[in-house]
Parts: structure tokens; C-alpha cells; sequence
């Protein structure tokens, strides 16, 4: 417990957190976050930490840009807010759905907006569903997601992630949900087996999916570039190309979670271009407003875009939409977000400091702990293992991660510990000598953890 004793006992007695084990919060308290400036955040005892996840992979401008304060009063000012219900708009929200579908050098027709990225990937499905139903084929309704791979926590994004916590006791996921294997080649590959020949059989592995479930009753395939939450993996190249392959083969929609790589974070604008994916659908969330405001975008390309605009005509709606869809407020912050990414050349510098990153972290695959690391741009994992020849989790898996994150946290880095990989995703304004700091006092972090073990 870091905190002003009453601030704490309030915090433990009034608010249910995220993601947390309520219980240990009862007995430790929490770390309560006061402050922030650039790649700093400062908690209520005065304690300063480099924000080695940038919050939740998503401040991308760091915590103190007072262009997009000065964005949201204007906002404020203006128009506070209005919907985009009932043929009613706002200027923020076109300019942003123009800015974004021009960004994808027209590749995505139209915006869609949410609060969040899990609301984006809900709709997505209800899109997909209604586009299938346009089309009469209303068996086509399943979507295929990855174990391991994070779309977000209502009813249907959650059953799209494909991790056990977020599933258990929640009674999901829904039946319409199918998921194939991780393509982590370190922890899912056969002895010996290249990129390519692992790349090939994900491919055919999804094929025999599509084929044992019926062509007919596939609509979607959904994936991160790079998984994030699910340990950043970053695919074989030859992955996503083969697995688009198979979907089109079968006329399934393929879906490009961008909520984590949106914007800049692998050092391109989207992971997309990078991995060869050509979307029907991108999710954008995070970095779109460095999360300074709740906002997340639906892309859809034109071929989705044309039948959901009949579809609607057909029905006399399209019967979906949030209060806060197209948020003036939040549209304003995005706009003036994209625009400090593009004048700072904040996606290059991703590229530089990221390349930083990764040559720190690579070099401490020697050390007797590490059994991988991975990443790209400014976005990376370190893995901990009880044997590197054997690749042997650690027992019970997760334990030595949490003592690493809170010895991190100790030494005044934050880092995010899922199971035994410690993940890293600092603010895209990172420089090349902040970069080399937060990789010291990881390297110091982690030569305590050892020491202790
Ligand atoms: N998709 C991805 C790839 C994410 O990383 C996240 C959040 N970590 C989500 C969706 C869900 O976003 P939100 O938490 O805003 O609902």
C-alpha cells in the first residue's frame, strides 16, 4: 500500500477494480497513480516510475500533452457533445472517420465509433452477423478467433479472447466462437520446424477447422498482428499472409485487431501493412487518442460497407449504436492525437527507440532465466524459464513474473508480468536514452529476482 491511509480504505471499500484479485487488494491496498509527465508517472507518496506499458499499451504522446487537454476544452467549449443518431452528426467525428479511412490510403471505406476496444469488437460481430444476414446466409455466422489472442471482455469480445481467466466463471464463450492454435513458434513449434513449415501448418490447421465446421457456418476470422495481452507474439512472416489465403478460399472476413498496433507502435502505422494483412474489418482503440479519452473506431471496407448500407435500407435502421458513438470530445482528442503522432514523426520514432529496445533486451537472451525475447518496434516480451534447453515453464507458472514486476515496480518501472513473460510498451515519445534507462533498471530487476531465487 503506497497510499494516504483514507484514500486507500476507500479505494479497498468502495471501488471493485479491474482485473485485480479483489481479495489480496483487501490486504495490500492499491498503488494509487497521482501524477504524470512524459514517459513518468508519480504515485501519492511522491514515487516516480518510467511507465514501461505506456498505462494499457495506449498513451502514446505520454502523460502530460497539453495540446489534447487544450483539444477537449475547446471541444467543451463548443459542443460538449452530440450523437450520431437519427442521421444527426458533429464535425469532430466526420473529420476523424475522413483523417482514419484516409490514413488507410482508402483500403477501409468507413468509421464506426465506440467507447472501447471491446465494444468495437462487439459490434464487429453484430456487423458481420447482419452482413450475413443481407446476404442470406444465415448459417454463416461463426468466427474464428486464437488461444492466447485478447479482443476484450463483453459477452461476445470476450469470447473471442482467447484466454482461460476471461472465460471461466463467466459461462463463455458463446457457441458461435471457434479458436485454433497461438502461432508462437517457441512454445507451439515441433522440434526443428522453420517459420514457414510452422506458418503452413497454422494454415492448414485452420483449413481443417473451416472444412470440419462446414464452409458454410464460417463467417470471420479474427487476430491481433502482433498479440498483445496474450504474451506479445509476434507471428512467423510467412503467418498471416497463408492464413488470409485459407479465408478468402472460403469467403470468410478477416478481421485486424489493431487496438494495441494501431498507430504506430511495431514502428509502422498499422501491423497490417506489415504482416501482408489486407482487412475487411480493423478494430482501432488505445493510441487512437492515447487514451486521454475512451474512444474506439470500427474500419470496414467497401465490399462490408455496401451491404450493411442497403441491409440498413432494406430494415429502415441499422439497429446499433452507442450514446457516445462519435463523440465530439473524444473525435477532438483523436484528431489532435493523430496529429502531434504525424508532426513529432512519433511512428519513426518507435522505429529508432524500438530498435533500442530490442537490441537492450536481446542481449540478455544469455542469461540463465531468459528462455525468449521477443517483440518489434516498441512493443516486447521477455520470457522467464525454470530450464532454456527444455523451454520448462516455471511451477506454479506466473510466480517468478509477479516477483519481477513488483521488484521493477520497486527499482521505479512499471512493467506488465503475464504468466512468466514481463512485457514492455513504453510511450511512442520515448527517447533512445530513455529507452536505455528503463532497460537498466530492468536489467538490475532482474539480477535481484535471480540472486534472491
Ligand atoms: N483488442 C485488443 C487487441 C486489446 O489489447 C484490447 C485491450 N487490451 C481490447 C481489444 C479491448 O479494449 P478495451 O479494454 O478498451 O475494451
Amino acid at each position: 500500500m503506497n497510499a494516504p491511509d483514507s484514500l486507500a480504505h476507500s479505494d479497498v471499500a468502495y471501488q471493485f477494480h479491474s482485473y485485480t484479485n479483489a481479495q489480496r487488494l483487501r490486504e495490500e491496498g492499491p498503488c494509487i497513480m497521482a501524477q504524470g509527465e512524459g514517459i513518468y508517472v508519480r504515485d501519492t507518496e511522491g514515487k516516480q516510475y518510467i511507465e514501461g506499458m505506456a498505462g494499457l499499451w495506449s498513451v502514446a504522446v505520454g502523460f502530460s500533452e497539453p495540446r489534447l487537454a487544450q483539444a477537449a476544452y475547446r471541444q467543451m467549449q463548443n459542443l460538449p457533445f452530440y450523437h450520431t443518431f437519427s442521421q444527426k452528426s458533429n464535425v469532430p467525428s466526420i473529420e476523424l472517420a475522413e483523417k482514419l479511412i484516409s490514413l488507410t490510403d482508402g483500403s477501409m471505406a468507413q468509421a464506426f465509433f465506440t467507447n472501447s476496444g471491446s465494444e468495437a469488437n462487439d459490434t464487429i460481430v453484430k456487423m458481420v452477423w447482419y452482413y450475413n444476414n443481407a446476404l442470406g446466409r444465415p448459417e454463416k455466422k461463426k468466427i474464428i478467433a486464437r488461444h492466447r489472442g485478447y479482443h476484450g471482455v463483453t459477452v461476445a469480445s470476450a469470447s473471442l479472447t482467447g484466454l482461460a481467466g476471461n472465460h471461466r466463471s463467466f459461462d463463455l464463450p458463446l457457441p458461435q466462437m471457434r479458436h485454433v492454435r497461438c502461432p508462437h513458434l517457441y512454445r507451439e513449434g515441433l522440434p526443428g520446424e522453420t517459420e514457414a513449415a510452422f506458418g503452413d501448418r497454422l494454415a492448414a490447421e485452420l483449413e481443417a477447422l473451416i472444412l470440419a465446421e462446414g464452409p458454410d457456418t464460417v463467417a470471420a476470422f479474427i487476430g491481433e498482428p502482433v498479440m498483445g495481452a496474450g504474451g506479445v507474439i509476434v507471428p512467423p512472416h510467412a503467418y498471416w499472409p497463408k492464413m488470409q489465403a485459407v479465408c478468402r478460399k472460403y469467403d470468410v472476413l478477416v478481421i485486424a485487431d489493431e487496438v494495441i498496433t494501431g498507430f504506430g507502435r511495431t514502428g509502422h502505422l498499422f501491423a497490417s501493412g506489415l504482416f501482408g494483412i489486407e482487412p475487411d474489418f480493423m478494430t482501432l482503440s488505445k493510441q487512437l487518442t492515447s487514451s486521454y479519452m475512451p474512444l474506439a473506431a470500427v474500419l470496414m471496407n467497401k465490399r462490408v460497407a455496401d451491404v450493411l448500407v442497403r441491409h440498413s435500407g432494406e430494415l429502415g435502421t441499422f439497429g446499433h449504436g452507442y450514446t457516445a458513438s462519435g463523440h465530439p470530445v473524444a473525435a477532438a482528442v483523436a484528431l489532435e492525437n493523430i496529429r502531434i503522432i504525424e508532426e513529432r514523426g512519433l511512428v519513426g520514432n518507435a522505429a529508432v527507440s524500438g530498435a533500442v529496445l530490442q537490441r537492450r533486451l536481446h542481449a540478455l537472451a544469455d542469461h540463465p532465466l531468459v528462455g525468449e525475447v521477443r517483440g518489434v518496434g516498441l512493443i516486447a516480451a521477455v520470457e522467464l524459464v525454470a530450464d532454456k534447453v527444455g523451454h520448462t515453464p516455471f511451477d506454479p507458472v506466473g510466480e517468478v513474473g509477479a516477483l519481477l514486476v513488483r521488484q521493477a515496480q520497486g527499482n521505479g518501472l512499471i512493467l506488465r508480468g503475464i504468466q512468466d513473460s514481463l512485457a514492455f510498451c513504453p510511450p511512442l515519445i520515448i527517447t533512445e536514452a530513455q529507452v536505455n534507462t528503463l532497460a537498466d533498471r530492468f536489467e538490475q530487476s532482474l539480477d535481484e529476482v535471480t540472486r534472491a531465487l
